[in-house]
């Protein structure tokens, strides 16, 4: 079977909401903002606080997204909630489902401002015992790295809590995570507990450019009267923004991986071109001040595998040698390639090499199978769908005006 052919496209597109396009959300604000709001709609400040407690019920443990199904929350409440803010999800634009289990959500959200709607895409992967929410927190991405299909499309703008939020929120709807929702049939999910176990915030874009917005949904996220994820649950991947590095451990506290994919400065120059500004020698002091750090609590370093470009196994070396004195653990990916990229992956040979030395060397090297590859929804391969579509018709324009050109 080809990979085209165990594409399972299943499309439960969901309508344009638009309530949720003029109406500020409350999915996203800390308490102490909701109170603020509440109170400037009309709540009666001695209120407040039972109200957003029950609101809180609601929203992250009930998992509602209609103001009418609050059954402790009076009518006139609701009226007044309705009228000024909105709760809804997100528009499901696609919903792609991999031979392997692993779902591929493309979302859309209002426009923002003056701004236009925009699109992200959102990955489900199920293993066994646990479900891990791949979550996306900029629309596309201003930094380029060479291996990375997001990296092609440009910054268009960051995503704010509510919508970084929603993306949990909308996984846990559509995988019957919540009290009232089901299980869609022949879903491949964990067997016990929760379907999302674990999230990354691994998506599209640079999550520490988007610092305050991904703290405060990361925060909802593990907020124990609510979603109450583990903090050793939730990981936080960055390609390096070493200034926001400890703040990201000491401010939330959850488990933190690199980008790192290449253990010379001239050679992570062209990969992760942060590293011009952010340099090894930084980046890794910066890890090693990482808060909490402990042979429990480890840093995992992404090293995807491309050949004959950092996969000697002289690169494993150095490897183990930078990251001597801090308590690691190292993925290695297999390289996912996307139409146009230049990269191939590593032959199987040379990473298990590759892996054998650096577990050798006292590292767990897992070596992270490739998934939902088939509906391009592996590391660095996600893209906005729409951003794709323009693509392929602008080359199609320009391949059409050569040829005309051409018959001139
Ligand atoms: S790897 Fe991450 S930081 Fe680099 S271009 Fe892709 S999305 Fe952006």
């Amino acid at each position: 079977m080809t990979a085209t052919e165990a594409i399972a496209i299943e499309t439960r597109p969901t309508p344009p909401n638009l309530a949720f396009e003029n109406r500020p959300s409350l999915i996203g604000l800390s308490r102490e903002d909701m109170a603020k709001v509440l109170v400037e709609k009309g709540v009666p400040e001695r209120q407040a606080k039972m109200r957003v407690q029950q609101i809180w019920h609601w929203l992250y443990v009930r998992g509602i997204s209609d103001f009418d199904d609050m059954l402790n929350v009076s009518k006139d409440l609701r009226a007044l909630l309705k009228a000024h803010f909105t709760i809804a999800r997100p528009e499901v634009v696609e919903e792609q489902i991999s031979n392997d289990g692993t779902r591929k959500w493309l979302l859309r959200f209002p426009p923002r401002g003056a701004g236009r709607p925009v699109e992200v895409e959102t990955v489900y992967i199920p293993e066994e015992g646990r479900g891990t929410l791949c979550i996306s927190s900029q629309v596309g991405c201003s930094l380029t790295c060479d291996f990375c299909h997001t990296g092609t499309q440009r910054l268009v703008r960051n995503l704010t809590a509510e919508e970084i939020l929603s993306q949990l929120l909308l996984a846990r709807d559509r995988l019957g995570d919540f009290p009232d929702k089901e299980t869609p049939q022949g879903a491949i999910v964990p067997l016990d507990g929760r379907k999302v176990s674990n999230i990354v915030m691994m998506g599209m874009g640079e999550p520490l450019y988007n610092f305050d917005n991904v703290k405060a949904a990361l925060l909802i996220a593990t907020d124990g009267d609510g979603l109450s994820l583990s903090r050793r649950r939730v990981t936080l991947s960055t390609s390096g923004v070493v200034p926001e590095i400890y703040r990201t451990g000491s401010e939330i506290g959850v488990m933190l991986a690199i980008s790192l994919h290449a253990v010379r400065d001239d050679l992570r120059d062209e990969l992760v071109p942060i590293n011009k500004k952010y340099p090894l020698k930084e980046l890794m002091e910066a890890c090693k001040a990482y808060p909490g750090l402990s042979n429990a609590r480890r840093i995992t370093f992404e090293y995807v595998m491309l050949k004959g470009v950092n996969d000697s196994l002289a690169d494993a070396r150095d490897l183990v040698k930078l990251l001597k004195g801090v308590p690691a653990k190292i993925n290695l990916i297999p390289f996912n390639p996307w139409p146009g990229s230049k990269y191939e992956c590593s032959d199987w040979e040379t990473i298990e090499a590759f892996s054998d030395f650096i577990n050798q060397a006292g590292y767990a090297s897992p070596i992270r199978t490739p998934r939902g590859r088939d509906i391009l929804a592996a590391c660095g391969q996600l893209k906005s769908e729409s951003e794709r579509m323009r693509k392929t018709e602008r080359l199609a324009f320009e391949a059409m005006m050569i040829a005309n050109h051409g018959e001139d």
